[in-house]
């Protein structure tokens, strides 16, 4: 079996038979989807023009066959045979996540720390036998969700204190299994995607309604396991509130928490394996808390005469108590995106409710925005949301991450990054990032660009998302990206950010979430790890080291 068929059995398509849809081995999405060659030119030459060079060069993406994988250095014992491929679309597809690095090292062909080994499980019994193989054999096991991963979560690079590595993909466990319509929850596989999740939902009228931009390719329990932030922008962010309880297959034993929608016995169970990045069990299951399908929406576009004034507009929407589902703030830069290109920032707001119309709370949240010389543009209805600056940055904002990948293949330094801070210390903070980033670009790329927008707003602060821009080469690309990353977490963290508000920890944020976690609580999560791990095969190198 194969990603490349969604886990059908090898040798399930003659040779002359269509194929389903095959996603690319070597970066997002579907291989048939993505900008053409002419839209490619055209984003050649207006990055050229963007960064003040002459002109940017393409390189082509790979093909499977110009990707040199070692051999497998391990064998699955018979059992798993059946279960596990060493096909070089499944070991190259398995290699990286979706990162910038990811991205880079798949253009310039470099595929040097494979995968030995993919197993796709049918059940929680194949997993256990999994693991008791790698346990008593000294085998690394990466589990892979959808491998959207832009932090190295999926990267079985784990040092050499393993016999080989085996990533573990569930791609199998893609099924809503019971629904409880009393108390609105289900209980689902981890294994399965967010449009088949949503489409095993839809006929019973609920939905998890969490949407990471992510959302096509990446799983429920990828979004357990790195404590993903949805779309929307207040109230239920992460995917942490909607957690009601889960089955994690450790090599130790199986840990189930009890359904309950709230409890104070101690320290919950489920907030252990939520955000243990695949380091201290599989999650196989988890009861998630849905909603109903909303029916009345409201959105308005709302233009600032700078960021300023809208950070304070917003400020005082996330403190009113009216909870819009959408509540993104962008700067003058971020706002060209969105075809705003008079210099003002915008301000998507919306709100959503399956009970009541929302037109109240939009009116009262644009007189907060009024407050601070907010001029709206106010649509209502189905389908408002694909219209006005907010419909089209919503199209582009769903679309980015294939231009993203083109735009690596130019050359280009492009990436992003996130955090969150309080309100009391943004502007200092929002200042001395942007000039750590800006100075970086200078020193690495030669200038550059950097544009901020808030994906979520709490009462106490915002979560800024930050794009920055910069011409590169593809050959340096790497080190030149390494040093305007380094410069922005230093900064973050210096000015008293998180290293990540969603994107997780992985092995890339690790010597930043270092700094951020207090010690003792270091030593606790690698006692939890000897426990539930002995043989620490499970992730190395993720939150805890080997
Ligand atoms: C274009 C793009 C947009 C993105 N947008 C968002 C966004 O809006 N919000 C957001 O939060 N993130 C976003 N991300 C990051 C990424 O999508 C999230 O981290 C997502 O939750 C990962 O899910 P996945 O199924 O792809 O997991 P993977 O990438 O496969 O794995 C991520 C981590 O979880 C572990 N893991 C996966 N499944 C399991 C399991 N069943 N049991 C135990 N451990 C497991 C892996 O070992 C790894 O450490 C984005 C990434 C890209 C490329």
């Amino acid at each position: 079996m194969s990603i490349s068929d969604g886990g059908a059995p090898a040798g399930r398509y003659p040779p002359d038979t269509p194929r389903p849809r095959r996603r690319k081995f070597w970066g997002w999405g579907w291989e048939d989807e993505g900008p053409d060659a002419e839209q490619q030119a055209r984003m050649g030459a207006s990055t050229a023009q963007r960064l003040g060079v002459s002109e940017v060069q393409a390189v082509a993406p790979p093909t499977i066959d110009e990707i040199d994988l070692r051999a497998p250095r391990i064998t699955p014992p018979p059992p798993l045979e059946e279960i596990c491929s060493t096909d070089p679309y499944d070991r190259a597809g398995h290699s990286y996540g979706k990162s910038f690095k990811d991205i880079v090292r798949a253009y310039l062909r470099q595929y040097p720390e494979p995968p030995d080994v993919v197993a796709f499980p049918r059940d929680e019994g194949d997993i256990v036998s999994l693991l008791d193989w790698c346990s008593s054999s000294g085998i690394a096991v990466v589990p892979y969700g959808g491998g959207s991963s832009v932090v190295g979560g999926v990267e079985p690079a784990v040092g050499d204190l393993y016999l080989g590595t085996v990533s573990l993909d569930l791609a199998r466990l893609d099924k809503v299994i019971d629904v409880d319509r009393a108390s609105r929850a289900a209980r689902i596989q981890a294994g399965v995607y967010g449009p088949a999740l949503e489409d095993q939902l839809r006929p019973h009228g609920l939905t998890l309604r969490h949407f990471p931009q992510s959302f096509e390719f990446s799983t429920l329990g990828g979004w357990i396991a790195t404590r993903s932030g949805g779309h929307y922008a207040t109230l239920y962010t992460h995917i942490d509130d909607f957690v009601e309880s889960l089955r994690v297959i450790t090599p130790s034993g199986v840990s189930e928490s009890r359904r309950l929608p709230g409890s104070g016995a101690g320290p919950s169970p489920d907030r252990l394996f939520v955000g243990s990045e695949g380091t201290l069990g599989v999650i196989t299951e988890a009861w998630m808390r849905l909603q109903d399908r909303p029916t009345f929406r409201g959105t308005a576009s709302v233009r600032f005469p700078d960021f300023a004034s809208g950070v304070a507009a917003v400020r005082a929407v996330s403190q009113s108590g009216l909870y819009p589902s959408n509540c993104r703030l962008l700067d003058p830069a971020e706002a060209v995106s969105a075809g705003e290109t008079s210099g003002k920032a915008v301000l998507v707001l919306g709100f959503e409710s399956a009970d009541h119309p929302v037109d109240a709370w939009m009116a009262r949240a644009l007189e907060c925005c009024a407050d601070h010389k907010g001029e709206a543009d106010v649509r209502a209805g189905e389908g408002a949301q694909r219209e006005g600056a907010a419909g089209a940055w919503r199209n582009s904002f769903i679309r980015a991450p294939y231009g993203r990948d083109t735009m690596v293949g130019l050359g280009t330094i492009v990436d992003t990054f996130e955090t969150s801070i309080t309100w009391d210390r943004f502007e200092e903070f929002h200042a001395g990032v942007s000039a750590a980033v800006m100075a970086a670009l200078k020193e690495v790329c030669g200038g550059g660009w950097l544009s901020c927008r808030f994906t979520h707003v709490y009462p106490d602060g915002p979560a800024p998302y930050y794009s920055f821009l910069g011409a590169g080469r593809l050959d340096s690309a790497i080190a030149q990206w390494e040093a305007v990353k380094t410069a922005a977490a230093d900064a973050v963290i210096a000015h008293g950010g998180t290293i990540t508000h969603h994107h997780a920890v992985g092995r890339d944020h690790r010597p930043w979430y270092d700094r951020q976690r207090p010690e003792p609580f270091a030593a606790a999560l690698k006692s939890v790890k000897a426990t539930l791990d002995p043989q620490r095969i499970l992730n190395p190198g993720v939150l805890i080291d080997p």
